[in-house]
């Protein structure tokens, strides 16, 4: 364990997060390859937010410790969330090496801002923050 410790010590770039409760946490020793807003209408409501933030890693870039519920919200992707306090933790498609976590459980989240908008057809009118930054629509719709 303490060969472990070290190497955690001395890698150049640790991220970590947690739910509200705590009981599930996660790491990378990598920043995300992306961070950007969705504004999906599932995005929305597993939020209970506007829109979401989602980071994302490579699956095996993630080091978890407790284990979310998977709740499947669509025909291509699932979304995971901690079954003690219910905060969305990641969203995942079918068949993908990458896993999006959703940026509000990072510790710091500020290091990684968002740098487009996603579902741009959805985002709500007051939903104003951003507006500089380059837009997409959802390529599929549920
Ligand atoms: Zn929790
Ligand atoms: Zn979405």
């Amino acid at each position: 364990m303490d060969g472990d410790k070290a190497v955690a010590a001395t890698s150049p770039f640790i991220v970590s997060g947690s739910c509200l409760c705590g009981a599930v946490q996660y790491s990378a020793e990598a920043p995300p390859r992306s961070v950007h807003y969705c504004h999906c209408s599932m995005c929305r409501r597993t939020t209970g937010s506007a829109f979401a933030v989602l980071a994302w890693w490579e699956r095996d870039q993630l080091e978890w410790s407790g284990k979310f519920r998977v709740y499947r919200s669509s025909p291509i992707a699932e979304r995971g969330f901690c079954p003690h306090c219910g905060s969305p933790m990641v969203l995942a498609y079918d068949g993908q090496s990458e896993i999006a976590v959703h940026a509000g459980t990072l510790s710091n989240p500020n290091v990684f801002p968002p740098t487009y908008h996603y579902g741009s057809e959805a985002r709500l009118a007051w939903a104003d923050c951003a507006m500089a930054l380059p837009a997409k629509e959802t390529r599929e719709r549920f």
